[in-house]
């Protein structure tokens, strides 16, 4: 099946770039595609009103604009659970891709594909950013608003970060995918300092709730093909969902990726289970009926998220966690947004907050 390459029905373009290089690439890219000059990225926004499913619409219309905010964000995490210190590389948001749980559904202030243009800045904010830090380690990564290689054969971020990356003592880049998309990594000079990550889920979840996404399998042929090209590979489990027969099917993607990856290739291997800002619900029943996710027992967690009652979740993490390291005890596994109490219930150990988390996530990648 592969990832299908994308192509937008309409494309907005803020005037203030109109004539930056990148603007221009994007442009001759797609001739046919009409082209509409907004000054105001609400314009295009406006546009999308009367459309009956505008968050669909938003996917298949792209803005071209100007980043005025920073590039580079930490990663918000969320209340009273332990987060892993990311950094986010802010350079495009939104996905083409439709999975039924995405939160950027309700999230995103402008739900159109937007990419920024103003690529210069990006590159000086980087740079920036990185020198004045030169004390500390970072971990990056294009992949928490969008995902990182979806959009890539057209917007060429990973052409841009990964040779970026490669002589840079203090960062590692991430790139987080669902996709095929890695072609374009293969001839890239990255020194080791990209690791490339997949999101991975069971069979039955991605045919149901991962609308646009390649296979598990196909992911991993993906994940081996960068791991034969010297990349550092990463695997996200998230989120687990809970439903009759899961362990088998759970089972089937650990064993998978073991026959694909080398487990010293592995940078790290987290595990999320599902949650949601509440007012997600709404969307996903509105846009996803048959989808299946809300119907499980979700209750409210110390954030006000929905999620499993905590002995399912503990029991989720520690199954993964126990077939991971049958396979090889060093991977190095972690838990997304979870609390202490969890952490030493699933895993038999917790790194107690977010510095320690960071540290030991860093000490997985530093040269
Ligand atoms: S791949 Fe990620 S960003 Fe894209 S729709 Fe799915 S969850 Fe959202």
């Amino acid at each position: 099946m592969g990832t299908e390459i994308f192509r937008p029905q309409k494309i907005f373009v803020e005037r203030s770039i109109r004539d930056l290089p990148f603007t221009r690439k994007l442009l001759d890219r797609w001739p046919s595609v009409p082209v509409q000059i907004v000054s105001q990225p609400q314009q295009a926004v406006d546009a999308l009103r009367g459309e009956p499913d505008p968050i669909a619409a938003g996917k298949r219309s792209l803005l071209i604009a100007r980043q005025r905010g920073p590039f580079i964000k930490r990663c918000p995490g969320t209340k009273n659970y332990i987060c892993c210190g990311y950094r986010i590389i802010n350079a495009a948001t939104n996905c083409d891709l439709d999975c039924t749980y995405c939160i950027l559904q309700g999230y995103l202030t402008i739900p159109l594909l937007t990419v920024y243009a103003n690529l210069d800045d990006l590159m000086a904010q980087l740079d920036s950013f990185l020198s004045s830090g030169q004390d500390e380690f970072y971990r990056l990564g294009t992949g928490e608003l969008t995902d990182s290689l979806s959009l890539d054969p057209s917007f060429g971020h990973a052409r841009l970060l990964v040779p970026y990356f490669a002589d840079k003592s203090n960062a590692i880049l991430e790139l987080k995918t669902k996709t095929t998309n890695v072609e374009d990594l293969m001839d890239l000079e990255h020194a080791g300092r990209t690791v490339v990550s997949w999101s991975l889920n069971a069979e039955p979840v991605v045919r149901k709730e991962e609308h646009g996404a390649p296979p598990v399998k196909e992911r991993l042929q993906a994940a081996r093909r960068c791991y034969r090209a010297g990349y550092r590979i990463g695997f996200h489990f998230d989120p687990l969902i809970d439903y009759p027969g899961w362990e088998e099917d759970y089972r089937r993607v650990v064993e998978a990726i073991f026959q694909h990856v080398d487990p010293q290739a592995i940078a790290w291997i987290s595990l999320g289970a599902l949650r949601y800002p509440p007012q997600l619900e709404e969307i996903i029943r509105r846009r996803h009926p048959q989808s299946e996710i809300v119907l499980g027992e979700l209750f409210p967690g110390k954030d006000g998220k929905p999620r499993y009652f905590r002995p399912i979740r503990t029991r989720m993490f520690r199954k993964l966690n126990t077939w991971i390291k049958e396979h090889d005890p060093d991977v190095f596994v972690y838990l997304c947004m979870e609390s202490d109490l969890v952490w030493r219930q699933a895993l038999g150990w917790s790194p107690g907050n977010m510095a320690r988390l960071s540290r030991l996530l860093d000490e997985r990648v530093k040269p």
